[in-house]
């Protein structure tokens, strides 16, 4: 671990190598000083949300409206990221106002070149992208088509290529509902299985991990706050044994699953929840609630 100094800001990180062209984002993200958290105390990590809209809107028509709710959050105490649909992508960067920033929903494992419909990091980062997501459940398998599924081998040659590249990552991860059925033990041993093959890349200060229990996305079930803490601290505790106690108490874990305006202020006074991931609510106004009441829970 070393200082890095961005602006006036002295921030904390694991990372061996500097980032290229760091985003404010990232200087933000370790500017916090430590806190009490019950018994214990816990480096406080700077929230962030996302939104994730998926395949919508259907017209580019539509897509100024989505932005203005984007635009509409506060981000001095919450970072927030969007994942417009890829064709919307270039419709969207450029026009954030509000310190958000945009994170494409996949992309390709390999640069430029005879890859028919994907999406090279290295076309992001020439756009000036500096986040992108990638393991969402819906690229996993879960997309109700027999699409092939994105395997964790893959995901891992994906996220090596995003920071070698000098982009930050957003890291999905989550358990189909027989999963959940059998207990936590099982739910870990699945986000586990998921996170094994990326457990040297998670750099608190360029990954995000998204927890979105596959149940809850889309659905309207959401995780209860006690449900979805205790997930995230066993998350965090294996983390600590497999990766290192530093690199637990830094990486910022987000939850996903019907996350909205309502549910947000329980979930987010849960303390190793530190962000959202939101699917249907990133298409309305709440989105911004959302962003608010993490900040508040957090600050
Ligand atoms: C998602 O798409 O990642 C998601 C969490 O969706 P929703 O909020 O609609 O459940």
């Amino acid at each position: 671990m070393h200082c890095m100094t961005y602006g006036t800001r002295h921030v904390r990180t694991i990372s061996r190598e500097p980032p290229v062209d760091p985003p404010n984002m990232l200087a933000r993200t370790f500017a916090r000083t430590s806190a009490r958290f019950g018994t214990r105390t816990l480096a406080t990590r700077m929230p962030i949300v996302g939104g994730n809209w998926k395949c919508n809107p259907k017209t580019p028509e539509e897509v100024p409206a989505l932005i203005d709710n984007i635009n509409a959050c506060d981000t001095s105490g919450c970072e927030v990221y969007v994942c417009p649909s890829p064709l919307h992508v270039g419709l969207v960067q450029g026009k954030l106002t509000s310190g958000a920033v945009v994170a494409p929903q996949n992309c390709n494992f390999t640069g430029c070149g005879a890859y028919t419909g994907e999406m090279a990091v290295d076309q992001m980062a020439a756009m000036g992208i500096t986040w992108v997501l990638i393991g969402h459940s819906e690229r996993r398998g879960e997309f109700g088509l027999p699409t092939p599924k994105e395997s964790n081998e893959l995901l891992a040659t994906k996220l090596k290529y995003i920071l070698d590249k000098g982009l930050n990552c957003v890291f999905a991860i989550g358990e189909p509902l027989p999963i959940r059925e059998k207990g936590l033990d099982a739910v870990l041993a699945e986000c586990v299985e998921q996170l094994k093959d990326v457990k040297d890349l998670l750099d608190p200060a360029r990954v995000v991990i998204a927890y979105e229990p596959v149940w809850a996305i889309g659905t309207g079930v959401t995780a209860s706050p006690e449900q979805a803490q205790e997930t995230h601290a066993a998350i965090r505790a294996w983390i600590a044994k497999e990766v290192s106690p530093a690199v637990a108490e830094g990486i910022r874990i987000q939850y996903g699953g019907s996350a909205n305006a309502k549910n947000a202020p329980d979930l987010s006074a849960m303390p190793d929840i530190d962000g959202f991931l939101v699917g249907g609510a990133s298409l309305k106004p709440e989105f911004a609630d959302i962003v608010a009441a993490i900040a508040k829970a957090k600050a």
